[in-house]
């Protein structure tokens, strides 16, 4: 039965991927476990979502994605530039290295340092692979139909305790 199950929105799919940018892997699930999702919520980047419709349970696709369908583009905006005697002296002030940075209202955001001036850093915030034409070789592992509670949450469930987003149930 489930072999002829295509994936379509409302079933929770389970993928093995992996993820190429600039023609190096940048993630995969080989070696751990695969992605589980729930299709047509948005659980997954909306580029990869729309090119999955259709496709069974053993099929394997290379699925090329934009900037813009994929972590968005580079915003310029996200930048901003800090003193360097504000960092703690443990932080390597070095292009590309990432650290965190608690804002005025307590909220954690991450960035990476862009570039190290004699007084000024610049960190950028933007996502890592912002601006990144994005390649997914994508093979499904499993589909199965949703169940309600999943489907009004909007993502899958676990056998486990996997329902981490749910504190407020
Ligand atoms: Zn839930």
């Amino acid at each position: 039965m489930s072999d002829e199950m295509k994936v379509q929105d409302g079933q929770i799919v389970t993928m093995d991927y992996t993820l190429w940018v600039d023609g190096e892997v940048v993630d995969t699930s080989d070696g751990t476990d695969p992605i589980e999702f729930l299709q047509g919520a948005g659980n997954i980047i909306p580029g990869l979502e729309s090119q999955l419709y259709g496709m069974a349970v053993g099929d394997s696709k290379d699925v090329w994605v934009a900037s813009q369908d994929g972590y968005g583009d580079v915003d310029e905006d996200a930048f901003a530039e800090v003193p360097r005697n504000q960092f703690p002296e443990d932080i390597p002030l070095e292009p590309s290295v990432e650290l965190q940075v608690r804002d005025e209202t307590g909220d954690v955001m991450n960035a990476r340092i862009d570039q190290v001036g004699e007084e000024i850093v610049r960190l950028d915030f933007n996502h890592p692979l912002a601006g990144k034409q994005l390649r997914f070789e994508v093979k499904i592992a499993g589909i199965r139909q949703a169940t309600e509670e999943e489907l009004e949450h909007g993502h899958v469930h676990g056998e486990h305790d996997r329902d981490y987003e749910d504190e407020e149930d």
